[in-house]
Parts: C-alpha cells; sequence; structure tokens
C-alpha cells in the first residue's frame, strides 16, 4: 500500500526535471592569440572553452565519461552544460588513468564498451593539492612515480617557472598525459580511431571559474 505521501513525493519528482548550473564560461582570448606549448606530447594550444562543444542529447543517456579530480571543490561537471544522466563520473585522486588500478580501469572500460560513450573528458584543476611540480608529499606508489615520470620528462620547462605558474603547467601537463594513458585502452584507441569517440582535455579554474580546453596542434595528438 503506497502512502499519500510517497506518492506525492513521487509525482513531485517526475515532473521535476535537473539542470546543470552553468558555470562562468570565461571567452578570455581567442585561440590564435594563445601560444603554442612544446612537450613531449608535441604541441598543444589552450583555448577558452565553448560550454557547448558536447551538444546536449536532451535525453537520460550516458554520452560522456568524466574523469576528474577528488579535490577539484568544485562540481566542474556543469561546465559542459549537460544533463547529469548524460554524464558518468569517476573521480580519484590527480585525475589520473593509472596502469593496474581497477577502479579506473573497469570505469574507462565499462564505459566505453558497455555505455558507448561518444566523449570522454579528463578535467585537472588549477590549485590542486595533488598534481604540484615541486612537491608530492604523501602520494606513494605508481601516482607517485607516474607524476614524478612527468616531472622529469618536463623538468627544464617547468622548473624555469615561476612556482604558481609551474604547477599550473604541470596540471595541464598531467591531463595530456592522462589522454595518452586512455590511448593505450585497445577498447578506446579502436573507438577513437573509428570516430565513434573522442578524447578532451580540460583544465578548470575554481577561483575564476575559466574552463580552458586543451587542442592539438601540429604533431599532437590529443
Ligand atoms: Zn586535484
Amino acid at each position: 500500500m503506497t502512502s499519500p505521501l510517497a506518492r506525492a513525493s513521487r509525482s513531485l519528482l517526475s515532473s521535476f526535471r535537473a539542470r546543470p548550473i552553468s558555470a562562468r564560461i570565461v571567452h578570455a582570448a581567442p585561440c590564435s592569440t594563445i601560444a603554442m606549448e612544446n612537450t613531449r606530447f608535441g604541441k598543444f594550444e589552450a583555448a577558452p572553452l565553448q560550454a557547448n562543444f558536447i551538444p546536449s542529447l536532451q535525453q537520460p543517456t550516458q554520452q560522456v565519461l568524466w574523469i576528474g579530480c577528488s579535490d577539484s571543490g568544485f562540481q566542474e561537471t556543469t561546465i559542459l552544460d549537460l544533463l547529469p544522466d548524460e554524464m558518468m563520473v569517476h573521480r580519484n585522486i590527480g585525475n589520473m588513468i593509472i596502469e593496474g588500478d581497477l577502479s579506473s580501469e573497469t570505469a574507462v572500460r565499462y564505459a566505453v564498451s558497455v555505455l558507448g560513450v561518444k566523449h570522454i573528458v579528463v578535467c585537472g584543476h588549477y590549485g590542486c593539492q595533488i598534481v604540484k611540480a615541486a612537491s608530492r608529499n604523501g602520494l606513494q606508489g605508481p601516482w607517485l612515480s607516474k607524476l614524478d615520470s612527468l616531472h622529469s620528462s618536463h623538468k627544464d620547462t617547468i622548473d624555469r617557472l615561476p612556482e604558481a605558474e609551474s604547477d599550473r603547467a604541470f596540471v595541464k601537463l598531467n591531463v595530456l598525459d592522462q589522454l595518452r594513458s586512455l590511448r593505450q585502452f585497445p577498447e578506446v584507441y579502436d573507438a577513437a580511431k573509428s570516430g565513434s569517440l573522442q578524447l578532451h582535455g580540460i583544465v578548470y579554474d575554481t577561483h575564476t571559474g575559466e574552463a580552458t580546453r586543451l587542442l592539438e596542434g601540429p604533431g599532437c595528438r590529443i
């Protein structure tokens, strides 16, 4: 027997459609004014994010796997202006894909092979307490070694920058590194090659609300 209160609640819920809260997307500068950055991944360009670069389906079909950081301190998933149920969200420390990490590996394989998502977004964030250029206190195992390896590969560039800038650059490089790791999954590689899956790198600034998209340049495959 269903109580009147339960019926009323169900009725209220059925008429309610959750909408994402639009973050403040700042179109600060045209892409052409932002220099290409040279990395071991090739050249990439940082450009302001267009909020609708992944069009909403306006229906509860999960089309995006979002890989974000556990300490971002913000629901930055809203920057895409999609319905919450268009997105499958996986978070861990440093928004990282670590070989042998059953949780992230299963999330990627499930999203690609079972859900058939059309997009994977890796989103880093400035001010991250995990992905820092100069210190990695408390990190252990593969998380530590992967970030150490990334730092070693870009040491000459990173260590010349002031600390705040080097941390921001490192956050971007870490996003690119995870995109590269994603391509190691046969499921991801095949889907991306066939054109049924796109990978995207985004960096979010919690303080300003600016979201930046990392775009491929010559010699860079994102
Ligand atoms: Zn973080």
